[in-house]
């Protein structure tokens, strides 16, 4: 074949493959599963997710049976991450994509799963905490499920972390656990609170830590617009205040939480009234959709994250 004509047909093939990819994962990350796994984490029977009550053990459940239905494998023996806090035993859920092969780089995608319990005080008792963190949790899941399906070159780690609200625990935990087995770990995306839009518009997110690394570029590259700038978050210091830290400490690689709460788009902020019915699941699902999309083209692309010099 003509060297000018193979180069056509391949970035013609590239192209046409990249938008079947997203045309996929539109058809595949369906808005009623979003609203569905986010009303069963945040309902009232789960308590406010608190270790202290047991509610978040049954949080727990539900995303290791969720795991063991979308084929995604427990990266210990088992899917529970053991640890201690103030002397209650607890864990995070950590899962893995396909096989894990011990020098292979390795990316992790998190959420925070626990939230503060219940309030003995009040009309409503239990803090739901659809936003904070359901929110991240269903896009952990949906993105994993989405993903289990292919073969990467990549190991791919799905970390559901406890005791966040206590001071980060469950990802010091599994940050320093992860760096004593010399796992190859090269970047980390953390969600926290997508489950409304921001006041600048709707797709959109804001990444902590904004100029730690070439992240934010790199999205926007693949999905336009995505990734904004957010004083705030620099103001608030939000870099060292999510489960994406821990592992920034540890490794020293690019550690990021992407977020939609920008302090002004919703009031029920550790409020018993942060329940689904005050989220937009379309615009979370949309924010879902985005990073499957970013995500998935990193790993075919084999994209470098990197830290920035400072
Ligand atoms: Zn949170």
């Amino acid at each position: 074949m003509n060297i000018y004509l193979l180069i056509l047909t391949l970035m013609l093939s590239s192209c046409f493959g990249k938008k079947n990819f997203l045309s996929e994962i539109r058809s595949q990350i369906k808005i009623n599963d979003t609203k569905n796994i986010i009303s069963i984490l945040s309902s009232d029977s789960l308590k406010g997710r608190d270790s202290k009550n047991k509610g978040y053990f049954k949080a727990a459940d539900y995303v290791i049976n969720y795991f063991k239905k979308n084929n995604i494998n427990p990266l210990y023996n088992e899917y529970k991450d053991i640890f201690y806090s103030d002397s209650i035993k607890t864990y995070n859920i950590v899962g893995t994509i396909g096989e894990f092969l011990n020098k292979r780089k390795t990316i992790l995608i998190g959420a925070h799963l626990d939230h503060i319990g219940i309030n003995e005080i009040g009309p409503d008792s239990v803090y739901n905490g659809a936003n904070d963190n359901a929110s991240g949790c269903v896009s952990v899941l949906q993105i994993g499920s989405f993903l289990s399906q292919f073969k990467w070159d990549y190991n791919i780690v799905l970390a559901l972390f406890a005791e966040e609200e206590k001071g980060l625990r469950g990802s010091y935990n599994l940050a320093s656990r992860m760096k004593k087995e010399s796992i190859n770990l090269e970047y980390v995306i953390n969600f926290e609170m997508i489950g409304k839009e921001m006041k600048i518009g709707t797709n959109k997110v804001y990444l902590t830590g904004y100029k730690t690394s070439n992240l934010a570029q790199e999205i926007n590259i693949v999905v336009p617009g995505f990734v904004t700038f957010f004083p705030k978050s620099k103001e608030f210091n939000l870099f060292q205040r999510s489960d994406n830290y821990p592992f920034y400490k540890a490794f020293n690689i690019p550690s990021q939480t992407l977020s939609s709460f920008d302090f002004e788009n919703y009031k029920y902020y550790h409020h018993f009234d942060d329940e689904v019915n005050n989220l937009n699941i379309e615009n979370l699902n949309a924010i879902i959709v985005s990073s499957a999309f970013f995500i998935s083209n990193f790993l075919n692309e084999k994209t470098k994250i990197t830290l920035n010099a400072h």
